[in-house]
């Protein structure tokens, strides 16, 4: 259902198969055309060894922030047909390789706690790769444990997660 005023959200965006740099560039691509919302800012992006099972390449993130007027329920949904237009797949492996995997990691003020949809994402307070990220398009951001993107980004750096320089 459409509301009247638009929720400003952040997505996480990774990828590690395939040309993962491509995956993800594609992936903001995609966003930056869609019709359902407006990309407000997008972060560099990044490279890191992966959480899961190691024998796998190395990820690719990067976080986007847009404004949209659909509930978050109908945003999952269309960027699982981004994801689903990338070949991605569904797979048991949890943390396992992946060709495109878009992520809502905050949708304004709500919270949603269900089977099927987290929010806030719980990587926006474990991973440097998300949270870096975040920080860079959004420093002053109010995480839910109170505390700013920039000094949860402080707290989280390792030296395994790089920024890949724009060309
Ligand atoms: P994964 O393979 O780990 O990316 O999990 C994909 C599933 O996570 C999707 O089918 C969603 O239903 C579920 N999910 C739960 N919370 C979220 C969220 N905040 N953003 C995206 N997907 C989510």
């Amino acid at each position: 259902m459409l509301s009247p005023k638009p929720a400003s959200a952040f997505i996480g965006v990774g990828s590690n198969l395939n040309d993962p740099v491509t995956q993800v560039r594609s992936a903001i691509m995609a966003m930056v055309r869609a019709s359902d919302w407006k990309v407000e800012s997008q972060s560099s992006l990044y490279t890191s060894p992966p959480m899961g099972p190691v024998d796998q390449p190395n990820y690719v993130n990067a976080v986007i922030r847009l404004s949209t007027k659909l509930d978050c329920r109908e945003l999952l949904g269309r960027l699982q047909d981004i994801e689903n237009a990338h070949g991605r797949v569904p797979s048991d492996i949890h943390w396992g390789p992946r060709m495109l995997d878009l992520d809502i990691l905050l949708f304004g003020e709500i919270e949603i706690h269900s089977a099927d949809l987290t929010v806030p994402h719980l990587g926006i307070l474990q991973r440097s790769f998300v949270v870096v990220p975040l920080a860079e398009i959004a420093p002053d951001l109010i995480l839910p444990n109170g505390i700013t993107a920039a000094d949860m980004a402080r707290r989280l750096t390792s030296g395994d997660l790089q920024r890949i320089d724009n060309e």
